[in-house]
C-alpha cells in the first residue's frame, strides 16, 4: 500500500478522540510531502538537526513534535517553532524551553516523558519525580512552558500483557493527576507495534511510523 493509503486506514480506524502525530524520522521531505498533500499535518520527529533542516524546507502549517531525548544546549533550534515537546525529563530542561520560549515570545507546551519501559536504554522520571516537579513551586515561576500532559513509551518486547500492564499503570496515574491539574490534556502513549494497547489504557496522542512509511 502507498503512504496516503497506510495513513488513512490508520485514520479512518482511530477514535475521535485520539490524535495521530506521523513519526517521520530517517525520512526524506518527499514522503513527508505523500502525508501532508494527503492532509495530515502533525509529524513527529527524534532529533533536533533534521526536525529543523525539514522545517525550513517544508511548508509552515506543518506541527512539529519532538518525541526524541532533548539535550539542553539544542533547544535554542527549535524553540521559534516546535509545536509539542514530548521527552522532557528534567527541571533543568524546562528552565531552558522557558527561556528560548520567552525570547521568541512564545508558550512552548510540553509533555513529561515518564520511565514505564523495564529498559535502561529509555529515558524519563519515575512516578514520584514527575508528580514532585508538576507540583513544585520552581515549575509555577516558568511562564513560557506549559505542561499539557505526559508521554510514555513501553518495553519493546513481545508481551503484550507486559505492555498493557505498563500502559495501564501510566494511564492511571494521568488519570489521578488530570483531578488536580485540569492542563493535563494530552497522554502521548503508542506507537505502530502497540497503539492499540495504548488506546485502550487511554491514549489520546498516538506516535505512528514504520506502519505508515515501513520499515525504517
Ligand atoms: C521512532 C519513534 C516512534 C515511532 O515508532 P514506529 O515503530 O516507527 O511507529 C514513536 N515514538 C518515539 C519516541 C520514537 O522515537
Amino acid at each position: 500500500m502507498s503512504i496516503s493509503e497506510n495513513l488513512n486506514k490508520i485514520k479512518s480506524s482511530l477514535p475521535s478522540h485520539v490524535t495521530l502525530v506521523v513519526v517521520t524520522k530517517t525520512h526524506p521531505v518527499e514522503k513527508l510531502m505523500e502525508v501532508y498533500n494527503a492532509g495530515h499535518f502533525i509529524f513527529g520527529e527524534n532529533k533536533v538537526q533534521e526536525m529543523v533542516d525539514k522545517y525550513e524546507v517544508l511548508p509552515k502549517d506543518i506541527q512539529w513534535h519532538l518525541i526524541g531525548h532533548l539535550q539542553t544546549n539544542k533547544v535554542k533550534y527549535i524553540a521559534p517553532f516546535v509545536s509539542l515537546i514530548h521527552s522532557v525529563d528534567s527541571l533543568k530542561l524546562l528552565k531552558e524551553i522557558n527561556k528560548q520560549a520567552l525570547k521568541n515570545n512564545r508558550v512552548i507546551n510540553c509533555l513529561l516523558q515518564i520511565y514505564i519501559a523495564n529498559e535502561e536504554t529509555k529515558f524519563g522520571l519515575d512516578y514520584n519525580e514527575a508528580e514532585a516537579l508538576l507540583h513544585s513551586d520552581e515549575l509555577r515561576q516558568l511562564k513560557n512552558i506549559q505542561i499539557t500532559g505526559l508521554m510514555g513509551m513501553a518495553t519493546n518486547t513481545d508481551n503484550r500483557q507486559q505492555i498493557a500492564a505498563e500502559f495501564h499503570t501510566l494511564g492511571n496515574f494521568f488519570k489521578r493527576l488530570q483531578t488536580l491539574n485540569p492542563q493535563l490534556q494530552t497522554l502521548s502513549m503508542g506507537m505502530s507495534s502497540d497503539y492499540a494497547i495504548a488506546i485502550e489504557n487511554g491514549s489520546n496522542l498516538i506516535r505512528v511510523g514504520s506502519s505508515i512509511f515501513g520499515a525504517r
